[in-house]
């Protein structure tokens, strides 16, 4: 098996077209007119954008490129920057912090990933910066009408999604980006070659056969998903509302353009706050109850709240709402039903 395919490109043409079915078919993205490029996982395309979008060197009159994300944000853009170490960009934290200052300072070019829905609060996230010398990084990964209401396409100079969070098949390793502009493809392209010479064609097959079931079943997939999002949501909601100790994020309902109504989000994550001034480790608090979460300085934020997954097993699901109804019922002055 060599390494391209017969077009000489790492990139099967098979898999591209059913991708861009696929977005067509959800309707959560434009790809017309956009390339695509494929990564091992989107971990690898989130790099790739990085390198592709930061400046071509960074000479003496330059300042690196600064990294942001807003806070809350997904921690592997952070630790990537700070990883890779390179004299090309720096995390420099919470894209808000910069907001006015990132304006008037022309000179320095920024790079914003905006998570939407974001990881972990699951709100669909816009960008905070704007200007010539932005660029903004959408991290798509969640926007699939499982875990959102699709108000419109995304149509962003570049889009990043993921086999991971849209069948769940995070250890084949595939991910994508559309991208608009011909030179931060090709800059794209040419990462993937450096870093990996391309995704395993394994993967791409096995990518391939996904998205090909998933298009022959019409919405089923999505429904079946949907509705199991839906009902651990609904549950956890439930739970929590007889809470004064814990709260659960909210997000407003939105139209949604693929099942054609007024819905409520299903998020993948819970973004729990311990309400309490003497839960300041909400951690702690919910670990002594065997709840395990990821606390919420992770994320930029506070340790008053933690991150719960509920894209785990439907088992694992079932013990977490017992463990917490226990905890509830316990509190002083819980709401009784
Ligand atoms: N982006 C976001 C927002 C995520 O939550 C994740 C997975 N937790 C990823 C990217 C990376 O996933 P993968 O490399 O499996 O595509």
């Amino acid at each position: 098996m060599s390494y391209s395919f017969n077009d000489n490109t790492l990139i099967s043409q098979h898999l591209e077209s059913l991708i861009r079915k696929l977005h067509a078919f959800v309707g959560n993205a434009v790809t017309q007119d956009r390339y695509i490029v494929f990564g091992a996982g989107s971990t690898q395309v989130l790099s790739a954008a990085a390198y592709a979008l930061s400046l071509a060197n960074s000479s003496s009159s330059h300042s690196p490129t600064r990294v942001v994300a807003s806070v809350p944000y997904y921690s592997l853009y952070k630790q990537q920057v700070e990883y890779f170490n390179s004299e090309k960009f720096k995390y420099e934290g919470d894209a808000h912090t910069w907001r006015n200052r990132s304006e008037s300072d022309a000179s320095t070019n920024v790079i914003e990933f905006v998570t939407s829905p974001n990881n972990p609060d699951g709100l669909l996230n816009k960008a905070v910066l704007h200007g010539p010398n932005v660029k903004t990084i959408y991290d798509r990964a969640y926007y699939w009408p499982h875990f959102t209401p699709i108000p419109a396409p995304a149509d962003e100079d570049l889009m990043v999604f993921t086999l991971s969070k849209l069948t769940g098949h995070a250890g084949s390793r595939f991910g994508w980006a559309v991208v608009k502009d011909e030179t931060v493809f090709n800059k794209m392209v040419l990462h993937m070659q450096v870093n990996s010479i391309g995704v395993s064609k394994d993967t791409q097959l096995r990518a391939f056969k996904l998205l090909k079931a998933i298009l022959e079943e019409g919405t089923q997939i999505f429904d079946f998903a949907y509705q199991t999002m839906k009902s651990k949501w609904e549950r956890l909601a439930t739970t929590l509302s007889l809470s004064n100790r814990f709260s659960l994020q909210k997000i407003n309902p939105q139209y949604c353009l693929f099942y054609n109504k007024v819905r409520e989000s299903s998020p993948a994550y819970a973004w729990v706050k311990c309400e309490k001034e003497e839960d300041k480790d909400c951690y702690a608090v919910l670990k002594a109850a065997n709840i395990i979460g990821r606390k919420g300085n992770v994320f930029g934020s506070e340790d008053n709240y933690v991150r719960l997954s509920l894209v785990r097993s439907q088992d694992d699901f079932d013990i977490l709402i017992q463990r917490l109804q226990k905890l509830v019922s316990e509190e002083d002055g819980a709401i009784s039903m």
